[in-house]
């Protein structure tokens, strides 16, 4: 079969954008306790239930006063107030002890810094009870060291915009507000499946020929890692006729349609290659792009009778091209969507020659420390044991065959554990 399409990288990357941008347009909202809305994006804008502080409270550890009670000698001191206690009036001619964070007592108009006192400690119980004074500055301005009401955010001001993408901070502001559950985009729902009759899952005993599927844990945690719920389905069977079936059933199983669907294997040249069999009659091109390793690729809208239609990305089957795959042509996609950063991008000295064959953006693993790249495993794309080893790709143009060392080279950083 003659590939239907041959594309440079960023074609393929920008078909892909366009097929994930396109499914992804309308994710749909649910609400959500805080901890579950990191990372996602703020279906409406919401507005202070209420005004923060509450109400005027002390900034320091101190002694509430009426500033017009000082210059006239020590005052006398009253019980302390505590964070989270009411606090009774002051009368003329008192301090209050007040711990930060505890609302100031109505007549009092300033705070005064323990630090500024003498002596400079609050009292002891048996002190107190027996007439305990103070010695503060003879003037302080009215209202220093008291946070106002509402100086951090007023009742009704607009807190956060729909469409925000939330994170600690933001998510921080509206616990603040006491607002426990927010309503927020739907995480897209990807179905994740392998193929390929010689793959056993991790944990299963091997028979003759076969070897463990790598893919499925590989993809979906990179998938969630990205900000997508996956359901996986494991293998899917090499024969066109039980394949078919399999998709169909978890296309249609589960409580809600799926935006995305992921395979790996099964798109090559070989004698089973089962997805480019069977899907390129249901809206799946297939091709060649011009990288290595991830050169065969499929995309489209699969439209399997009997299902809904559904954006479906075909990677290879080779666990390496798998991921490179979903570095170089899907996390870019899906990054706009979900919040995730772009990966960082270093400049690095390479520290040994490397050759890269001509014609192909060749993408290789390695490391990168302290300024310096080296690669491991050489351009084999089945070397799962390297690329697990490596931290950084490379991404070596189609024209360039041999890099010096000391070269300086760009390096895609990929190691942060995301
Ligand atoms: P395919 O793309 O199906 O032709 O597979 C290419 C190579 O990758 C073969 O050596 C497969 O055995 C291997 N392979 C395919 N899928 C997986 C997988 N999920 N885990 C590990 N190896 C795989
Ligand atoms: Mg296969």
């Amino acid at each position: 079969m003659t590939p239907s399409f041959r594309r440079s990288v960023a074609e393929h990357r920008a078909s892909i954008k366009e097929l994930v941008d396109a499914a992804l347009r309308d994710p749909g909202n649910e609400k959500v306790h805080l901890r579950q809305a990191m990372g996602r994006r703020l279906a409406t804008t919401i507005n202070a239930p209420r005004s923060l502080p509450p109400w005027d409270n002390s900034q320091m550890d101190g002694y509430a006063v009426n500033t017009t009670d000082l210059g006239q000698g020590p005052l006398r001191v009253t019980n302390p107030i505590a964070a989270g206690e009411a606090a009774p009036p002051l009368v003329h001619g008192h301090a209050a002890p007040i711990m930060t964070g505890a609302p100031m007592p109505e007549g009092a108009n300033a705070v005064i810094p323990i630090e500024a006192a003498i002596p400079e400690r609050f009292p002891s119980e048996t002190q107190l009870a027996a007439g305990f004074t103070v010695q503060l500055p003879v003037n302080a301005e009215p209202g220093s060291f008291i946070r106002t009401r509402g100086s951090d955010i007023t009742e009704g001001d607009t807190v956060l915009e729909a469409g925000t993408l939330l994170g600690p901070t933001s998510l921080g502001i509206l616990a603040g507000l006491g607002i426990g559950e927010t309503s927020v985009s739907q995480r897209p729902s990807v179905l994740l499946l392998s193929t390929g009759d010689e793959l056993v899952a991790p944990g299963g005993e091997l028979g003759p020929g076969q070897i463990h599927d790598a893919n499925t844990t590989l993809l979906a945690v990179a998938l969630e890692a990205a900000g997508c719920t996956v359901t996986t389905v494991g293998v899917l069977d090499d024969s066109p006729a039980l394949f078919t079936e399999s998709l169909r059933t978890a296309l249609s199983t589960g409580e809600r349609s799926h935006q995305l669907v992921i395979s790996s294997g099964g798109i090559s040249k070989g004698a089973f290659d089962v997805v480019k069999e069977v899907l390129g009659a249901h809206g799946i091109d297939f091709g060649s792009v011009k990288m290595q390793p991830g050169g065969p690729q499929g995309s489209g809208t699969l439209t399997l009778p009997g299902c809904e239609p559904v954006a479906f990305i075909a990677f290879p089957g080779n666990p390496v091209s798998a991921f490179v795959s979903f570095e170089i042509f899907l996390r870019p996609a899906l990054a706009g969507h979900l919040g995730i950063t772009a990966r960082p991008q270093l400049k690095a000295t390479l520290s040994e020659p490397m050759d890269s064959m001509p014609g192909k953006l060749q993408v290789r693993r390695g490391t990168y420390t302290d300024g310096a790249f080296t690669p491991l495993g050489g351009s084999s794309s089945h070397l799962l044991a390297a690329l697990a080893a490596s931290n950084a790709l490379i991404l070596i143009d189609e024209d360039i065959i041999e890099l010096a060392a000391g070269q300086i080279v760009q390096t895609l950083i990929i190691g942060d554990g995301s």
